[in-house]
């Protein structure tokens, strides 16, 4: 009898997934895609949205062009899911299926009032709002801000904040103007070791941002941070991070352990229920130096390949050998057309062993090129 594969979320992880899995049981097997969201966006390019280097249209798609090959969507928010049934109930109905893959991401909330005085650059409406406002700034001080701890990309913050003092340069705002950047982790993208932690703070810092990091705000008016290490700051322009939960139909399950999300099998992804598996960012996997992996598209994507894949063979009957690795790459856009790399392997032991490439114009020429690919393959 066919099988049906319910994909939960239509991000990085669900797109994949839905993808790699029509392409090998697409015939013989239905494949659900559940989605809250009509917009698609890819998330890289809210980076470029926010310093104007592209308008909002650029930055989605419509996540129904997902469909096609044994692929449905169905658009509603998830109410509720049961892993011992492999069910999940949209609208008041439910949808049962023989496999579940769950890639629902974050939930992102916003603290201390931070919406009110500035814009997050973490969704399409705060990127677009907070381009808005930096196109009529005229000089003072602006502060990208990291809310909370854990955050997805932990490039991003890095990147948002070279990229606005780049546009600044190009404005002719640099003499009456301060960039700064507020983290509450000890230094940039600290999984990966030092000596990258301290380049890429070196890169930060070369380009004229203020660095700050180990501050947590733990209060915020309209043109005031506080850290909880008693330090304030004023500002004129704010755009941070929201702050990171699991999202709420998954956190009062018995999927979420100690750790706030859900824990899987590091290399199959399988939870505790059996042919039930969770992806992406939702997901917490310890490594041996003591820090979780990073919450990052290429995990969720490469994840997704592998659990595709392993419920290929199960569908078929074999047994399945698929595993992820741990292995990852990402990009970092520093302004003027050029980025840098990093890449290697996060389950490294005793330490993930990531190298970074020197900054140049072709790394920023290839995310480019992957932001372009992404939307011609997948929509
Ligand atoms: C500004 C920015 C830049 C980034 N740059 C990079 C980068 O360069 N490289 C990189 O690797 N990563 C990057 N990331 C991180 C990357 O986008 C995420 O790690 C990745 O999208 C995670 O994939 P996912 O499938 O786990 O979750 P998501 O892609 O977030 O997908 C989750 C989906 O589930 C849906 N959903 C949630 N709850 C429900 C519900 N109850 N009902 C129905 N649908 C629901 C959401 O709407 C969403 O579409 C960036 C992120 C940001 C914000």
């Amino acid at each position: 009898m066919s099988k049906t594969i319910l994909i939960l979320g239509a991000g990085t992880g669900g797109i994949i997934t839905a993808k790699e899995l029509s392409k090998k049981v697409g015939g013989n097997a239905k494949i659900l895609v559940f989605e809250k969201e009509e917009k698609n966006v890819f998330a890289p390019s809210l980076l470029w949205l926010m310093v104007g280097k592209r308008k909002p249209k650029q930055v989605y798609r419509n996540t129904r062009k997902i469909a096609g090959a044994g692929v449905e969507v169905v658009i509603g928010e998830i109410e509720k899911v049961n892993p011992e049934q492999i069910s999940v109930t949209i609208k008041g109905q439910e949808y049962k299926g023989d496999y579940m893959v769950i890639s629902l991401g974050v939930e992102q909330i916003t603290e201390h009032n931070l919406n009110s005085y500035g814009h997050d650059f973490y969704t399409l409406d705060g990127a677009t709002k907070f381009n808005e406002q930096l196109q009529s700034f005229k000089g003072g001080k602006i502060a990208v801000l990291v809310s909370a701890l854990p955050f997805k990309c932990p490039a991003a913050p890095y990147e948002a904040a070279m990229l606005v003092e780049s546009f600044i340069k190009q404005k002719g705002l640099a003499n009456k103007t301060e960039v700064s950047l507020y983290v509450p982790e000890p230094g940039p993208m600290g999984v990966a070791g030092k000596e990258l932690s301290g380049a890429v703070r070196q890169m930060v810092e070369m380009k004229g941002v203020k660095y700050f990091p180990e501050h947590q705000v733990s209060t915020a008016t309209e043109n005031t941070l506080s850290f909880s290490n008693g330090k304030t700051f004023d500002y004129d322009l704010l755009t941070f991070t929201p702050k990171h939960q699991c999202p709420s139909v998954i956190r009062e399950t018995a999927f979420v352990g100690k750790s706030g999300w859900i824990e899987v099998n590091r290399n199959t992804m399988e939870t505790d229920f059996p042919n039930v598996y969770a992806i992406g960012d939702i997901t917490f996997i310890p490594l041996e130096m003591g820090k979780p992996l990073p919450k990052a598209g290429v995990f969720a994507h490469y994840q997704a390949e592998t659990v595709a894949d392993n419920i290929a063979q199960k569908i078929a009957g074999k047994t399945p050998d698929k595993t992820f690795n741990g292995e990852g790459q990402c990009f970092l856009e520093m302004g003027n057309g050029k980025a840098g790399y990093a890449g290697g392997n996060f389950y490294g032991s005793p330490l993930p062993i990531v190298n970074m490439k020197k900054p140049s114009f072709f790394w920023h020429w290839t995310k480019v090129w992957f932001e372009k690919y992404w939307f011609y393959k997948y929509f």
